[in-house]
């Protein structure tokens, strides 16, 4: 029997229009160098139809893609409406990549349109030659009208004002009735070894992605609230916070370039946010500045989303316990859409229990399944106890990369996430590493995140790192990379004798170096690679507390 039901696509076409028929009294407020600036989203909505009026003009007609090489802004929120509204696809290219590695995406994708920040106009401009299929460039944002453009000027590209299209334009489009299977947009992830891999979302994918976003066990958005994405538009789609917000009325205040702890709490002061998203590095740097500044004023925020790498239980306890900021976890990959789990306790876990869930990853959302597989290839007991390689199945979870076989990522349907843990029988995730980081010691498991955690609980600590180096006794032992506060006098010694609180004998790190600050990768997770390269090219000074 089938259903009667009416089968209206789930586009982003059906988020715009939604957002701007029912939510036209939500707004969004961007950062300036000296203060605010806002648009209604009604007037977002006319100017979103401008935009693909301009596009359509320059050529823009199918499913090209035109990429975006912005900051989270307003501009950047009307490329996200009206680049997948018009049928085409938006690629979001991540500016803190390697040059190199934007190069190969761009043409990889073959982006014919790019809309840039006219901050981002001089590494920009150190690209575009080497990009093989654009031929308009869109210069975007406040600064654009007065900046100098010539290092734009390349044979075979157009150049525009961003505002100079849009004015051109009327704000009626006719938007085209498009299959929810289509491609919305696509995003690249950074790929440590071998060239990025293009993963393409589906109006379909981002509209659920939204939809659970917006779900109360994640951020629980309504049109009180504000919505603060400090996680880039330009990867992993600000975890879908911009198209949830829009979708269900919340407004939103876009950071723009003002990044760091201290423009960041100011604008957070005079937009007054409710919620927010970013990466635990950012929040640790506002917990920096809020202990520094007794002053600050941060009690808009009623929750804080956190993830992109694992989030300390010593970060989400300072910033409530001292400031009253309320922090999840949550967890996710560029396949994912990105995310997959949070880590809203469950019922019945009071005190010490609730920390306990809130250090997981969080439990599965609807719309993802989960499993544990182990390195014989069997799936393992959903317990919490046995330890294998995350897979996940699921509406927002990608079945293959952009034109790039990559079979090693997929077994029987199921994406291989690279990251190793356990699943509890109420569907927790709790990490212990990504599969190329896990330190085995005489044939056990050393978990290296359940190290830094404890380590970054220790009031002189600002960061850990911990990667396993070789032993002949044991294979492999745990180093330990830490970076201190000013003016700190810690020693091995005694960090060592402070995680044998929590850390059985047998997993304390033997191996210790006092560094300024832990490698990144391009997208600001801990570098391990170059840390192990370090310690092979004897370049870290080590202090070895027990040889083991
Ligand atoms: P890239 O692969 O480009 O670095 P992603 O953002 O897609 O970028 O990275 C996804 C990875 O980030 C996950 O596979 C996982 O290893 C890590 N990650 C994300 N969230 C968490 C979290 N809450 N705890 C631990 N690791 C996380």
């Amino acid at each position: 029997m089938r259903s009667t039901m009416q089968d209206v696509p789930l586009t982003i076409g059906a988020i715009l229009r939604h957002g701007g028929e029912v939510h036209s009294d939500g707004e969004v407020v961007t950062c300036t160098a000296d203060g605010t600036r806002s648009t209604g989203y009604g007037e977002l909505v006319a100017r979103v139809g401008q935009l693909a009026n301009g596009l359509r003009r320059l050529g823009i007609d199918a499913d090209q893609r035109v990429g975006t090489f912005c900051w989270n802004n307003t501009e950047h929120l009307e490329a996200y409406l009206a680049i997948p509204s018009m049928g085409a696809v938006l690629h979001t290219l991540n500016i803190r990549l390697f040059p190199e590695q934007v190069t190969y995406i761009v043409n990889h994708a073959e982006d014919q349109v790019v809309i840039v920040d006219a901050s981002l106009v001089e590494p920009f401009a150190k690209l575009l030659p080497t990009f093989e299929t654009v031929r308009h460039v869109l210069v975007a944002g406040p600064e654009a009208a007065g900046a100098d453009l010539s290092s734009l000027q390349v044979d075979g590209v157009e150049v525009h004002l961003y505002e100079d299209v849009l004015a051109a334009e009327e704000s009626a489009f006719d938007w085209p009735e498009l299959d929810e299977r289509d491609a919305a947009a696509m995003c690249y992830t950074s790929g440590t070894t071998g060239n990025p891999k293009g993963v393409v979302y589906s109006h379909r994918s981002a509209y659920l992605h939204s939809m659970a976003v917006a779900l109360g066990i994640n951020a629980g958005l309504t049109p009180h609230d504000r919505v603060l994405p400090v996680v880039p538009m330009f990867h992993a789609n600000a975890w879908g916070l911009a198209y949830a917000a829009f979708m269900v009325g919340a407004s939103l205040t876009m950071p723009d370039r003002w990044l760091q702890a201290e423009p960041l709490v100011r604008f957070i002061e005079r937009s007054r946010p409710t919620v927010s998203g970013g990466v635990p590095t950012v929040w640790n740097d506002v917990l920096g500045h809020l202990d520094a500044h007794e002053e600050a004023d941060v009690s808009s925020l009623r929750l804080v989303l956190c993830g992109g790498s694992a989030v300390p239980v010593s970060l989400q306890r300072a910033l409530e316990e001292r400031h009253g900021v309320h922090m999840i976890q949550a967890w996710g990959m560029t396949e994912t859409s990105p995310v997959a789990s949070t880590g809203v306790p469950p019922l019945g876990a009071e005190g010490e229990d609730a920390w306990h869930y809130r250090g997981t990853q969080g439990r599965l959302l609807p719309g993802v399944l989960g499993r544990i597989v182990g390195e014989d290839g069997t799936v393992q007991p959903r317990d919490g106890q046995a330890v294998g390689e995350l897979e996940v199945r699921g509406s927002w979870v990608t079945g293959a990369y952009y034109k790039d076989d990559d079979p090693e990522k997929f077994r029987d349907g199921w994406l291989r996430t690279g990251d190793v843990g356990t699943l509890d029988p109420l569907g927790f995730i709790t990490l212990t590493d990504r599969a190329k980081d896990v330190i085995k010691s005489g044939g056990e498991w050393i978990s290296s995140v359940d190290l830094e955690n404890a380590l970054m609980a220790h009031p002189d600590v600002v960061e850990a790192a911990v990667v396993g180096i070789p032993d002949e006794k044991w294979q492999e032992r745990p180093l330990a990379s830490v970076v201190v506060r000013d003016g700190a006098d810690v020693t091995a010694a005694q960090l060592r004798e402070f995680l044998a609180d929590s850390v059985a004998s047998w997993q304390l790190p033997d191996a210790w170096a006092f560094i300024p600050e832990v490698p990144r990768t391009s997208v600001g997770k801990f570098d391990k690679k170059v840390l192990r390269k370090s310690f092979a090219d004897g370049r870290l000074e080590v202090d070895y507390t027990r040889k083991a």
